[in-house]
């Protein structure tokens, strides 16, 4: 049997994805492997009448209520490859399977790649913070660090600023501008040059952000823009366009959310670039429109 729509993703995007097509009676298969970007944090913050809650237990209860569409299938299994193309899809999974199906929608998040700084990554999601909108508020004000790793910095820096006393350490990125200077100066953000060489547990839940010999600098929390990667083989092996962002190359859509491969659309952080729970799904929700309408236009 073929499906309408071969969903790989069951995050954020690809389940509010798959739940418009579930209410269209369409067919759809979700390919998932069950690690939404987000599992590092305990608690999931700035999604309306989520906050606070943890962003698996919003899943789980977005699949939940998939399961009483009955054109909808579950599988626990990655999508290894997408032979085919518009109305002839079929993707390979990694538990020996072939799915059929007319359009398939890419919904595979992002992978972070964090900084290889010693004790960063073991503090990803609890107080090594990517998105002050997200956890900034828990953080609870005084003093917090930005690490730099591109020149886009010095402007996270000065946002970070709301939520606490910044430190910007600079890392060996080449000093921000005059511009951002005046900026920065202006929201009372510091700068710490030098290279960040290991992030360490201080006195009083404080971290300490220590850069070569000298005294270490203590923060409540660091803020960092990971390089984010697609997390998936098929665009390059698809020879998918993409475009570049601040934080990675994420693909290029147009604005129905088709990739340059027609019958292949994207969604969520892969299409959007920095994006939150709340995008991602809206952006879900309106990629599956269009791919609805396309299965009953020709032309779409
Ligand atoms: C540490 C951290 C904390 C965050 N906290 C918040 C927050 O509090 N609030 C907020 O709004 N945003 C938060 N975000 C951002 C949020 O996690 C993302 O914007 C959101 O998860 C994007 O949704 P998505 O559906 O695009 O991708 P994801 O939610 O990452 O889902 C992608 C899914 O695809 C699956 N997958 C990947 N490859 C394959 C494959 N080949 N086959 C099958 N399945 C595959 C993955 O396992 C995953 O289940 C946070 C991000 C990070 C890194």
């Amino acid at each position: 049997m073929t499906e309408d729509a071969i969903i790989i993703g069951g995050g954020f995007a690809g389940l509010s994805a798959a739940l418009q097509l579930a209410r269209a009676r369409r067919r759809i298969t979700v390919l998932d492997t069950g690690e939404p970007r987000n599992r590092f944090a305990a608690r999931s913050h700035g999604f309306l009448a989520q906050d606070g809650r943890p962003g698996r237990d919003i899943l789980a209860e977005a699949r939940r209520q998939l399961y009483a569409y009955d054109t909808v299938t579950f599988r626990d299994a990655p999508a290894e490859r997408l032979d085919g193309e518009r109305d002839g899809f079929s993707v390979v999974t990694g538990d020996g399977g072939r799915i059929e199906g007319r359009r398939v929608l890419l919904a595979t998040g992002f992978e972070d790649r964090l900084p290889d700084i010693p004790g960063l990554a073991e503090r990803w999601g609890r107080t090594v913070l990517h998105c002050p909108y997200c956890h900034g508020y828990e953080v609870g004000g005084g003093p917090v660090g930005v690490l730099a790793r591109t020149a886009e910095a010095a402007r996270f820096a000065a946002v970070v600023a709301d939520w606490g006393d910044v430190t910007l350490f600079t890392n060996m990125v080449p000093e921000p501008d005059e511009e951002a200077l005046a900026v920065l100066a202006a929201r009372k953000v510091r700068l710490r040059p030098g290279r960040v060489t290991a992030i360490a547990d201080g006195p009083d839940g404080m971290l300490s952000v220590e850069t070569g010999p000298g005294i270490p600098t203590l923060v409540k929390a660091l803020f960092v823009m990971p390089e984010a990667r697609v997390r998936s083989d098929i665009p390059a092996e698809r020879g998918l366009k993409l475009k570049e962002t601040p934080v990675g190359s994420i693909l290029a859509t147009d604005d129905t959310g088709q990739t340059s491969l027609p019958g292949l659309y994207a969604a969520g952080d892969i299409a959007l670039g920095a994006a939150n729970i709340s995008l991602a799904s809206a952006n879900g929700v309106k990629t599956a429109v269009f791919l609805h309408h396309s299965l009953i236009w020709p032309s779409h």
